[in-house]
């Protein structure tokens, strides 16, 4: 028989330990998909085509998307962005920005000779289309949206008559309308997907026979972000996401990490703007970026984390993205033409 040897039973020094936080390997969870949506990737390739085709100055009414760091870039290449068409000296090329314009921008452009490029994402394109229809069956639309953001008042330019703007829950108990069965509810295309069924089950108290839009307001590329966010904040400490503070589906993404129960989340436009101390204790970080941020940012922010420790980095990846919006119609007239001309020569 051979010698037994007995297992001595586990004492609390000799048991494994579970490692504590602070043992734990450092890593970034990296959200896919994120940052540039296909509206976004058509406009900012609209200006710089714009710019290759036209020659510098391009005239861009509005942010042609809310980022810093892109609209430095094509300002640098020739851009220059204006608040009003009115701006814009007369004869020249004027853009709308991916967020939609109202009809009466097309007009003042038109009475300033000013030639346009029209860089509205489809998906907006589309919201403005249901105002109109809506508005000619005489609906009264209660357009769900932030006061003030640029797509709400292209939206609501469509057909002012008709839309009024519900901003949150907190916002039905004043809304009137005409005849309660026929109101009809869109969105902005960049809302918190949760919040906004908040909104939309609070107006159907109010209104038993509001009518929904046929498709989804909110685009693929905010939901897509959103879900993301969810499942990378179910397990970080820390959630990082980049973008300006003017984006709204940035800033929906950092309320979406909150509510989704993780410690901390902050929006940044730059590496160089996240603090040392938000790290303190922290283990996994989330990190992902807004609809209109190009990757070279998230990229800095990787390689601001890896000097930090935070080396290791695993792909959350919730959904595969590969829509893809063609350039603006007059983009599309004029390279053919110019395409044309090349082949004759
Ligand atoms: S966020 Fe959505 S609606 Fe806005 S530009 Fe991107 S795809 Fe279009």
């Amino acid at each position: 028989m051979g010698r037994m040897t007995a297992t001595p039973a586990p004492t609390p020094e000799s048991a494994p330990a579970t490692p504590s936080a602070a043992d734990r390997p450092k890593r970034v969870l990296l959200a896919a998909p994120r940052g540039y949506c296909a509206g976004v990737d058509r406009a900012v390739i609209a200006v710089e085509k714009a710019l290759e085709q036209y020659g510098a100055p391009v005239y861009v009414r509005h942010e042609i998307v809310h980022n810093k760091y892109v609209v430095q870039t094509l300002e640098r290449k020739g851009a220059i962005f204006v608040d009003q068409a009115t701006e814009v000296p007369p004869g020249n090329i004027v853009m709308f920005s991916a967020h939609g314009v109202a009809p009466t921008v097309h007009e003042e452009a038109r009475r300033g000779r000013l030639a346009t490029i029209d860089a509205t994402c489809p998906l907006v394109t589309k919201v403005h289309k249901e105002a109109v229809r809506y508005a000619n069956e005489d609906f009264d639309i209660l357009l769900i949206g932030h006061e003030g953001h640029e797509e709400v008042i292209g939206t609501s330019g469509e057909a002012p008559d008709h839309i009024q703007l519900v901003d949150g829950p907190e916002d039905v108990a004043k809304v009137e309308v005409r005849d309660p069965s026929k109101v009809v509810w869109l969105s902005q295309t960049t809302l918190s997907v949760d919040e906004t069924m908040e909104t939309v089950d609070a107006l159907k108290d109010k209104f038993p026979q509001l009518l929904s839009p046929p498709s989804d307001d909110i685009c693929y590329a905010t939901q897509n972000r959103q879900t993301a966010i969810k499942e990378l904040a179910g397990q970080a400490e820390l959630v990082i996401v980049v973008g300006s503070k003017n984006s709204s589906n940035s800033i929906r993404m950092v309320e979406v990490a909150k509510q989704a129960g993780v410690p901390a989340a902050y929006l940044v436009d730059f590496a160089s703007e996240i603090d040392e101390a938000w790290l303190e204790g922290v283990t996994s970080v989330g990190l992902s970026s807004g609809a209109s941020v190009p990757d070279v940012l998230v990229q800095e922010v990787l390689e601001w984390l890896a000097q930090r420790g935070y080396a290791d980095v695993e792909l959350v990846k919730t959904a595969d993205e590969h829509l893809t919006f063609s350039l603006p119609k007059e983009l599309r007239r004029d390279l053919r033409a110019e395409a044309a001309e090349l082949v004759k020569e």
